[in-house]
């Protein structure tokens, strides 16, 4: 028996990328996984896991917008009758220019990834406490709250945000036996790292992606379905006593206290 059979699960921004990871192995340790994404792609997912043979709903939803929310998690009661988790993964990264920005690169990274997650969270947590109780994973990063690179003002502001929100929210609903915890990823090979390794190298974006790699003590990014494992623990109830904690899964790139020292 999967570890997370008879569990309903929602993974937002499960298009591609590390959602697409999380809902695959969601769904093959036997959750039935509704999963959202604003794009077309996302039916194309869903449909995939169930000529597969597991149980998936696809529903196109903007995180941004609160009513999405709220129309998301009336698809996933009227399709399976309850909700156990929410994996609030959707999330955008641009690179910009501090000084220079335009301030509604700011607000797009606060809409989708600070109040895409509040509002996820807001619309689906009753339907979870109906439930007697479940779990939120919600997607942050190593950057924000540990590291920074040039360009990473906005996003790391709201990655920094969800540590936050994470902690705040665990003590909240704690009393309701809803755990939250976040996920932390370093480096991890997307569609949203391939957009910003060709913003970053536009002549060779593969250079951009192998000098991440190098400065990775494992010698690697991540995979989104090494993430998805994290997520499936979280999510289940072998992480029974874990509430309001930040997991960080990077291969160890926020180890390094130096590049010389021991080599
Ligand atoms: P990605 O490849 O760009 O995928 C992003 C997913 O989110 C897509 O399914 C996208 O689908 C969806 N999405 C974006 N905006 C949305 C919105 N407003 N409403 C609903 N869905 C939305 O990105 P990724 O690399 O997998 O990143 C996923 C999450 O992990 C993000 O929160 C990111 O910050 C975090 N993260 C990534 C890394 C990394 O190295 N990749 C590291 C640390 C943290 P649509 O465009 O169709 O909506």
């Amino acid at each position: 028996m999967g570890k997370l059979e008879g569990k309903v699960a929602i993974v937002t921004g499960a298009s591609k990328g590390i959602g697409e990871g999380i809902a695959r192995v969601f769904a093959r340790h036997g959750a039935k996984v509704v999963l959202a994404a604003r794009g077309e792609d996302v039916m194309a997912l869903a449909q995939e896991l169930r000529d597969a043979g597991f149980d998936a709903l696809g529903v196109r939803c903007d995180v941004s917008s609160y009513e999405d929310c709220q129309r998301l998690a009336q698809a996933a009661l009227d399709a399976y009758g309850h909700i156990d988790v929410l994996d609030c993964n959707a999330g955008i990264c641009v690179l910009g220019d501090f000084l220079s920005a335009d301030d509604s690169w700011r607000d797009s990274h606060i809409d989708i990834n600070v109040k895409g997650v509040w509002n996820a969270c807001k619309a689906v947590a009753p339907a979870i406490i109906d439930a007697g109780g479940g779990a939120i994973v919600i997607t942050s990063s190593v950057t924000g709250d540990m590291v920074a690179d040039p360009g990473e003002v906005a996003y790391a502001t709201t990655k920094a945000a969800l540590v936050g929100f994470t902690k705040a929210l665990a003590r909240e609903l704690a009393p309701k036996n809803v755990r939250v915890n976040c996920i932390c990823p370093g480096y991890v090979r997307t569609p949203l790292v391939d957009g910003m390794a060709q913003q970053s190298d536009p002549d060779d974006p593969e250079r951009a992606i192998a000098a991440i790699a190098s400065a990775v003590p494992l010698g690697r990014l991540g995979t989104p379905e090494e993430c998805g494992e994290l997520c499936a623990f979280l999510a289940s109830s072998e992480s029974s006593y874990l509430t309001g904690t930040q997991v960080v899964i990077d291969g160890g790139s926020t180890l390094p206290e130096t590049s010389s020292m021991g080599q």
